[in-house]
């Protein structure tokens, strides 16, 4: 049985002994009494390289965008968002649970939306519709392959938004891939933002945790939510510290993940069962299956030749790179999918 080289998600790394000896050595102290020092410098850190007030340390991605959410939107409010996005998709019907709204769903091509969709989604003032409260971008979109906005783009949405007194969330569980890719500075994405996510257990590598940024009142009225959530956590500096150690670490690294991700696509572009790669962008590959071959048994051949990745539609498949796939086993999987006969289509 040889060893299998798991492209599911960036989720499924397990942290490096220098990070586990990080962890161990954090200084800790009951952080829902604002006594953990580590958690506070997690929070301090991410929020001063984003040139933001203030920060909150959470359990998940998920729940970093719930609270934002609950933060910036009213029950009977509606948020605007892309049909792709994590928010709508793949967080339990949250937005209706937690925090009573509605959604209009936009359709940017890979999930990259634009002023000219945005404005005439907004609504008027009128009894009928829903007060358009938020607007929620997702950077990199997980479902758009892994596409990036630049700040350039991000810009004339933040002015919209504004303009028409909405907030403007960011998903960023994904940021720092974006940030590496486009080379935007972290700095400059405070101003456009009054709300960002960001995951330390995707690409940075972390085990467990995802910080919210935002104005000090934000943060304030954020951490009273993730309470009401169930989210406060005790001595969580020994989380925290995984979260410093794979920024100060972890960051730069993740190019190799995207020059990887291109090998792959490379390599399927070029295989007869696939029939199309969206462009690479960052570090997630997903690829059309041919027609004459069924989603099932692509998957079926590349699990038994130990190669795990995931299907994100009916016809797709995805592959997601990350800190657990060495450049090894990128060049054992190219191979594999050159070699690959998955059962055709009868
Ligand atoms: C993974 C992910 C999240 C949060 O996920 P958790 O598993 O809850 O940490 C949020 N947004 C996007 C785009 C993601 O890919």
């Amino acid at each position: 049985m040889q060893n299998k080289i798991d492209f599911r998600s960036d989720t499924v790394t397990i942290p490096t002994p220098e990070m586990i000896a990080a962890m161990m050595n954090a200084k800790v102290g009951d952080d829902v009494y604002g006594e953990d020092e580590t958690v506070a410098a997690l929070e301090s850190k991410l929020s001063r390289l984003f040139n933001m007030e203030a920060g909150l340390f959470c359990p998940s991605g998920t729940m970093t965008n719930q609270i934002a959410i609950k933060c910036f939107t009213q029950p009977m409010d509606e948020v605007i968002c892309d049909q792709t996005a994590h928010v709508y998709r793949y967080e339990g019907g949250g937005i209706a649970f937690h925090s009573g709204a509605s959604v209009r769903l936009l359709n940017g091509p890979r999930g990259i939306l634009n002023p000219e969709m945005i404005s005439p989604e907004i609504n008027e003032d009128n009894i009928h519709y829903p007060n358009s409260s938020l607007v929620v971008l997702e950077n990199t979109v997980n479902k758009g392959g892994g596409a990036c906005y630049t700040l350039e783009q991000i810009a004339p949405i933040s002015e919209l938004c504004k303009r028409k007194g909405l907030k403007l969330h960011l998903d960023g569980a994904r940021i720092f891939n974006a940030l590496v890719k486009t080379g935007d500075a972290a700095k400059d994405y405070g101003q456009y933002f009054d709300g960002i996510s960001i995951c330390l257990s995707k690409g940075l590598g972390a085990p467990v945790g995802s910080v919210l940024l935002g104005t000090k009142e934000t943060i304030h009225k954020a951490n009273k939510i993730r309470k009401a959530f169930g989210g406060g956590m005790r001595q969580a500096g020994f989380l925290a510290a995984a979260g410093i150690y794979a920024l100060d670490h972890q960051v730069d690294r993740l190019a190799e993940d995207h020059l990887h991700a291109q090998l792959l696509a490379d390599a399927l572009i070029a295989a007869d069962f696939v029939a199309d790669v969206m462009p690479v962008e960052t570090n997630i590959v997903i690829f059309k299956i041919a027609a004459h071959y069924t989603t099932a048994s692509v998957l079926d051949s590349l699990t038994k030749n130990g190669i795990l990745c995931g299907a994100t539609g009916p016809d797709t498949l995805r592959f997601v790179t990350h800190l657990n796939t060495n450049a090894d086993q990128i060049a054992e999987a190219v191979q594999l999918i050159k070699e690959l006969k998955p059962v055709k289509r009868s």
